[in-house]
């Protein structure tokens, strides 16, 4: 019995082995799985035709007929496998997919099936011999010799589809690829030597069968599994940031009211010194309270990957100057000297989402004057431009408490704060670095950190922020002060109306706005709105959004239906988290006004829409 045979009998055994494993099993509907199969099955049938060419041929050469079936047979299985296994590779190279298949990857199937037919139609008609003496069977002649040819050009363009792809080249997908190109040399130089032994097929048969550890092939119900407890992850995650959205909406409303009338006694001229103190204390807990619900609704779009960067122009300098002056407010008696360098090259205008940018630094600002008792802090700003980028490179520096070594790594984890028994005086939820560093990440920053423990940290930050044109008109709010604007002949007796479907936020926005001698109406629903809007003409218009049966938006586009409509509407909402601006402003609004109401930004507005110098 020749050694060819044995290997294609033991052949057999492996690819029945294989074909039943494959098939037993459920496996994703890939490109590369289909391919797979139709190889898998052709070098069964394959396999059987080799071994009943020994068994026509060989053993029983009396049927001429059959014979020439078989040994045709044998040489179109070649080409079968041949095709399948270059698609093979043509899929795995440009990672073709069913969902991603190209007009050009189409184009390459039809011209791959035209030549194939061509070669399949030469093999059929060309003649083939075959040789049988003294056990020695193999075929020859033009028909063969086509083959031969096809799998010289075949291995060729493997090796031009791996040469494109050499990076990916370590992949263990190309081993069947590589062996088959290193142990098909070696069996065709035996088989040139030998032509009695047919080694061809059991060659193949190893190929596929290694092939079947190289494929991706994981187990289609394990996936099933995956995706099912991804969904619960994500709906549960959704749920989550919902749940928070709506409790910052919730818990800002009644902040609202505590901070507005919290900001209306405290003008009140006759106030004892004592009572004023405490107003500035409740004003101080607010303001701490909205960073907290402000903290976890960042972090919870953050992890739910809502969080979107959102870019405009800006004014470097006016973000720089409000951060001095914010870091100010926070050293506030304490005996600290801040230090300001400003390189002056930053360009006048820059293009970027300058909310996180002034949120990112005024953390580590805020940090720094919280963690420091005395001496100083440095706040430096730095920049590196290159063509149209300029990377701002951010450090501050403090004589603080410093951070241990070994706590570095922990800063950035959420609600995670270090050394707690130092700490226990200064307030924090421990979320202000992990929102930090997210943020960073999402501008494509970096964040670096370098503390010694009792000296003081260091904190730097560089993102790279586009430049803009300088003559690029940036919206320049003019800071007028309230005391002008309260005493402004234009502004009093002006009238506003106040829609709102909380009678607590109503009178809240009646009691700030009427410092300024405005007039205020108010109602509490959209379809009031409306009504009162017919027979009144108001000067502005603050429309909360979330009401019940007709909301603000609806009520809005309402209003603007009447082409005479021309008074300023601005949308007054608890919903303020980011983005939620661009939003409003996107559907027409004239401004937006966020709750609780921030008396620089009412002034502001006062001043845009009331006051006509
Ligand atoms: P929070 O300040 O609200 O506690 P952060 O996430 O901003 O939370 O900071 C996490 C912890 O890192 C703080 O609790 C503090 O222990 C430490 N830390 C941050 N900045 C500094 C600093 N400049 N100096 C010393 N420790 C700091």
């Amino acid at each position: 019995m020749s050694i060819g045979f044995t290997f294609s009998a033991c052949s057999l055994f492996y690819s029945i082995l294989l074909t039943t494993v494959f098939f037993s099993k459920k496996r994703l509907a890939t490109l590369e799985n289909k391919i797979y199969g139709v190889m898998i099955i052709a070098n069964l049938i394959g396999i059987i035709l080799a071994l009943s060419s020994y068994f026509f041929i060989g053993v029983n050469d009396t049927l001429p007929i059959t014979n020439a079936i078989v040994s045709k047979s044998l040489i179109v299985y070649y080409l079968v496998y041949m095709v399948t296994f270059t698609a093979y590779i043509y899929v795995i190279s440009n990672k073709v997919s069913f969902d991603n298949i190209s007009k050009k990857d189409i184009t390459i199937a039809k011209i791959f099936g035209v030549i194939s037919v061509i070669i399949l139609f030469l093999i059929l008609v060309l003649p083939l011999y075959y040789h049988n003496e003294n056990n020695v069977i193999f075929s020859y002649g033009p028909s063969a010799n086509v083959m031969y040819v096809v799998s010289g050009i075949a291995i060729f363009l493997w090796l031009i589809m791996m040469i494109k792809n050499y990076k990916e080249i370590k992949s263990k997908k190309y081993l069947p690829i590589f062996s088959f190109i290193s142990i098909g040399t070696v069996v065709m130089i035996i088989q040139k030597l030998n032509p009695g032994v047919l080694l061809m097929t059991s060659m193949e048969t190893f190929v596929t069968f290694l092939m079947y550890f190289t494929i991706e092939n994981p187990d289609i119900k394990l996936i099933a599994e995956l995706n099912l407890a991804k969904t619960q992850a994500e709906k549960a995650n959704n749920a989550k940031t919902d749940f928070l959205s709506n409790m910052s909406h919730e818990i800002r409303t009644p902040l609202n009211a505590i901070t507005g009338f919290a900001e209306a006694l405290k003008d009140e001229k006759d106030l004892p010194e004592r009572a004023r103190d405490d107003v500035n204390d409740i004003l101080m807990a607010s303001e701490s309270l909205l960073e907290i619900v402000n903290g976890v609704l960042d972090i919870s779009k953050i992890e739910a990957n809502k969080l979107e960067i959102i870019n405009n122009n800006y004014n470097p300098y006016k973000m720089f100057n409000d951060l001095t002056t914010l870091t100010k407010v926070r050293i506030g008696e304490k005996p600290i000297e801040l230090i300001v360098k400003i390189d002056e090259t930053i360009p006048k205008v820059l293009y970027g989402d300058h909310t996180r940018v002034k949120q990112v630094i005024l953390n580590i600002l805020t940090n720094a004057a919280k963690y420091t008792k005395e001496g100083h802090i440095i706040f430096k700003v730095d920049s590196l431009i290159k063509g149209d980028i300029c990377r701002l490179i951010v450090s501050v520096e403090d004589t603080g408490i410093g951070i241990k070594r070994d706590k570095i790594d922990k800063l950035f984890d959420k609600f995670e704060r270090l050394d707690e028994d130092h700490n226990t005086t200064i307030e924090g939820t421990g979320l202000g670095l992990a929102i930090t560093k997210k943020l960073v990440q999402l501008m494509h920053g970096q964040l670096v950190v370098q503390s010694v423990y009792g000296k003081g940290s260091k904190f730097t930050v560089s993102i790279d922020q586009k430049i803009a044109p300088s003559d690029v008109k940036l919206e320049d709010t003019i800071e007028v002060s309230r005391e002008e604007l309260t005493k402004d002949e234009d502004i009093i007796g002006k009238s506003v109306l106040v829609v709102d479907d909380n009678k607590l936020n109503i009178k809240v926005a009646t009691r700030l706005l009427e410092e300024y001698g405005i007039t205020v109406d108010s109602c509490e629903s959209g379809a009031l709105c409306l009504e009162k809007v017919k027979s009144i003409k108001y000067d502005l218009i603050f429309m909360d959004d979330m009401m019940p049966r007709m909301s603000g938006t609806e009520t809005f586009h309402k209003l603007k239906e009447d082409p005479n409509f021309n008074t300023p509407v601005v949308v007054l909402t608890a919903n303020a988290i980011s983005g939620m601006e661009e939003k409003y402003l996107s559907e027409g609004f004239d401004s937006y006004l966020s709750k609780p109401i921030e008396r620089k930004a009412l002034d502001n507005i006062i001043n845009k829409y009331l006051n006509n110098e």
